[in-house]
C-alpha cells in the first residue's frame, strides 16, 4: 500500500501500460484519475475497479488548456497531487521524406507537448506541497533509432532529455522526475507490429528474454519510480526491455 492516501493522474490511462499502471497504483491504495480520449475503455477501467478511488476524465493531452484545467481540478477536488504519469502516446511509421508535416507535428503534440503541458500544470501544485513524483513514458525508441519510425524516435528522444532536465531542476523542490523506456509491450499500440509480416517473430527472437512484455511488467517499474522506494532516483532513464538495449546485436 505504498500509495495509500496519495493522488495520481495517469495520461493514456484507459489502455495498455496506462491502464495497467492505474490498476497497480489503485491496488496499492492511490486515488487515480485516468485521462484519455477513449471514453469506453475509461468507463470500463472505472467499472472494473468498483468506482471507488478510480476515476476517468476525457482529456486530449495535446491540448494545453484541457490539461491545465483537468490537472488543477483533480488537485482541487483531492487537495493534493502526488503522482503524474505522462504516458499517453501515439506511434508513427514512416520515413522523413514520406511523412507529412502535420503527422510529424501530431506525433510531437501527443508524445512531447503533452509532457510539457502536464508538467507545467503539476509542478506548481507539487512545489507548493513540497513533494511529488513525475514519471514519463519514453521508449527504447528514444534511446536508439528504428528503421522508418523517424518522428517517433525524435519525440521519444525529446522525452528522455526533457526528463533529465526536469529531474535535476526539480530535485530540491522535492519533486522527482524519471522515465521508463519500455521495449516491445503487448498493447493495442503495437497491434500494427503484429500486422507487419515477420516483425513479431523478429522481436521475439531479438529480445534476450524471448518475448514481449505484458503491460503489468512496465506498470510495476512505474509504481516503483513513483513511490518513496525510489527516493534517490532523479532524472533516471530506465529501460524495461527484456535485455534488448543491453545487447550489442551480435547473433547468438
Ligand atoms: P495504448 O494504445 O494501449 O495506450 C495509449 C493510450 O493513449 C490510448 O488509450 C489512447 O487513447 C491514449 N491517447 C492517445 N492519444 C491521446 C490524446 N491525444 N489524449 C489523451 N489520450 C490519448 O498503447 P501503450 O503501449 O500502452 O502506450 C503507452 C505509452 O507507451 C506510449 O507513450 C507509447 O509510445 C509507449 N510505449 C509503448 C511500447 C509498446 O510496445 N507498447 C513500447 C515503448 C513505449
Amino acid at each position: 500500500m505504498r500509495f495509500s492516501g496519495k493522488v495520481a493522474i495517469i495520461t493514456g490511462g484507459a489502455s495498455g501500460i496506462g491502464a495497467a499502471t492505474a490498476r497497480r497504483l489503485h491496488g496499492e491504495g492511490a486515488s487515480v484519475v485516468a485521462f484519455d480520449l477513449d471514453e469506453e475503455r475509461g468507463a470500463e477501467l472505472v467499472r472494473a475497479a468498483g468506482g471507488e478511488r478510480m476515476a476517468f476524465r476525457r482529456v486530449d493531452v495535446a491540448d494545453r488548456a484541457q490539461m491545465a484545467e483537468a490537472i488543477q481540478e483533480v488537485a482541487r477536488r483531492h487537495g493534493r497531487l502526488d503522482v503524474l504519469f505522462n504516458n499517453a502516446g501515439i506511434g508513427s511509421h514512416s520515413t522523413t521524406v514520406d511523412l507529412p508535416e502535420e503527422d510529424w507535428r501530431r506525433v510531437f503534440a501527443v508524445n512531447v507537448d503533452s509532457v510539457f503541458f502536464g508538467c507545467k500544470a503539476a509542478i506548481p501544485i507539487m512545489t507548493a506541497q513540497g513533494s511529488g513524483a513525475i514519471v514519463n513514458t519514453a521508449s527504447i525508441s528514444g534511446m536508439a533509432g528504428d528503421f522508418n519510425f523517424d518522428a517517433y524516435n525524435a519525440a521519444k528522444g525529446a522525452v528522455i532529455n526533457y526528463t533529465r532536465a526536469l529531474g535535476i531542476g526539480l530535485a530540491r523542490a522535492g519533486i522527482r522526475v524519471n522515465a521508463v523506456c519500455p521495449g516491445p509491450v503487448d498493447t493495442p499500440i503495437i497491434a500494427r507490429v503484429n500486422e507487419m509480416p515477420g516483425l513479431r517473430e523478429h522481436w521475439d527472437e531479438r529480445v534476450p528474454l524471448g518475448r514481449f512484455a505484458q503491460p503489468e511488467e512496465i506498470a510495476a517499474v512505474v509504481a516503483f519510480l513513483a513511490s518513496d522506494d525510489a527516493s534517490f532516483m532523479v532524472g533516471a532513464i530506465v529501460p524495461v526491455d527484456g535485455g534488448l538495449t543491453a545487447h550489442t546485436g551480435q547473433p547468438h
